[in-house]
């Protein structure tokens, strides 16, 4: 049976005539897309976010967590902030580290009204173990643990490009996002974790941390067995000087598969809200230490119950739009244009100006694969790709 379109409840970042706030545009979007609707009493409530790379100014700030924080807090809900560490060395690798980051950038009791948690602890092997119903390459997901033990999951998703998955949004922030260390090697690498000799220093705290006795030192350097490593991706935490490293070798089409077997791991069995705003939709996600110029203007704030059909309707936004001048987006398109124009054999072939593709994300991450997390989502019931869009 054919399910009803998905309705997404959205909103321009204008403020109009009446010279609205941004934040309180956005609990008015919230509201009217049935926020208010969720039982928060007493509940733990997980609002899964990305607290930005360093060197990233692209991630959302501080004062969209608090208009969510204020909602659940009025409705009797105890919220806290979270996210899982990475599995590539940079600024989030572990809880401190994480902590001190997300304060850095203005994260805080202070200005959010709630408390931060990160979600597979100190250094990532915090998780929990939760079946995926339907899923095809993950049986058991690894899941930060303070993650699943909130009552109500709340995604508050920057939507922007991704290297591999095209775009990243609701999907991505929850399968991804809330994956442990072993969870997120599980999404990226179809292969063990490897390491750099010239960076190794001897010092055998990876064999410690390893569960599987997968580390040798032949030459006084470190050397995994792939036949007896599980890919728990402890000893990727373990190492004082990042010798360590998880290869990104899954295919882009599976590592999207996967990321929406994880969000349906995430999501099962409990209530649920998802909010995209699709502003600084820069060309790359917010884990890279720099973020490029926006590849379209600031298009809006979306919200639904429907996490699938959310990223479907962004997609479509962002590609309804026309790129920002010196964006990378910009630059890509005039070099297909030229390109064009270059092999043309003739005068038609020379004016197809007007014929450019229009998937933005397909044209700046041209190996990117952003339809699989959709479809896949889809295929496991984790969500519609159809969808009906409420202008509030
Ligand atoms: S990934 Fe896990 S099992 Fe494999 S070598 Fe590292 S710690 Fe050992
Ligand atoms: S923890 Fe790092 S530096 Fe130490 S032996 Fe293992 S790989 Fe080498």
């Amino acid at each position: 049976m054919e399910s009803s379109p998905s309705k997404i409840f959205w909103t321009t970042m204008r403020i109009a005539d009446n010279n609205e706030p941004i934040p309180k545009k956005l609990r008015r979007l919230l509201l009217t897309a049935g926020f208010g609707e969720l039982d928060l009493e007493r509940k733990f409530v997980a609002i899964k976010m990305h607290f930005g790379e360093g060197g990233n100014l692209a991630y959302l700030r501080p004062n969209y967590a608090k208009v969510l924080v204020d909602l659940v807090k009025e409705a009797g809900g105890r919220p806290f902030l979270t996210d899982c560490n990475t599995l590539y060395p940079g600024r989030r690798k572990n809880a401190l580290e994480h902590l001190d980051l997300a304060y850095e950038h203005g994260f805080s009791p202070f200005s959010t009204g709630c408390q931060i948690l990160i979600g597979d602890g100190l250094s990532g092997s915090d998780e929990a173990l939760v079946p995926v119903v339907g899923g095809e390459y993950i049986k058991e997901a690894k899941i930060g643990r303070a993650v699943m033990d909130a009552d109500v999951f709340i995604s508050l998703n920057h939507f922007k490009g991704h290297i591999e998955t095209g775009f990243g949004g609701a999907l991505k922030n929850i399968g991804m996002g809330c994956g442990s260390r072993a969870g997120k090697m599980e999404m990226h690498s179809a292969t063990h974790p490897k390491v750099k000799e010239d960076v190794c220093i001897g010092c055998r705290k990876c064999a410690r941390f390893c569960g599987s006795d997968a580390i040798s030192y032949p030459r006084r350097k470190a050397q995994i067995d792939p036949q007896t490593c599980v890919g728990c991706g402890h000893c990727i935490a373990a190492c004082p000087v990042d010798a360590i490293y998880s290869a990104f070798d899954e295919e882009n089409e599976i590592v999207g598969a996967k990321i929406a077997e994880y969000a349906k791991a995430v999501l099962d069995g409990r209530p649920h809200f998802h909010v995209n705003l699709v502003i600084d939709v820069s060309p790359l996600c917010d884990c890279f230490g720099a973020s490029d110029l926006p590849i379209v203007p600031n298009v809006g704030m979306f919200a639904s119950s429907d996490p699938v059909a959310l990223d479907a309707a962004c997609v479509a936004a962002v590609n309804a739009q026309r790129p920002n001048e010196g964006s990378l987006l910009a630059e890509r398109l005039r070099e297909r244009r030229e390109h064009v124009s270059d092999n043309a054999t003739d005068a038609a072939d020379s004016d197809r100006s007007g014929d450019e593709p229009n998937d933005h994300f397909k044209v700046v991450n041209e190996h990117s694969n952003w339809i699989a997390q959709l479809t896949h989502a889809k295929k496991i019931g984790l969500g519609n790709t159809d969808y009906e869009l409420i202008e509030v």
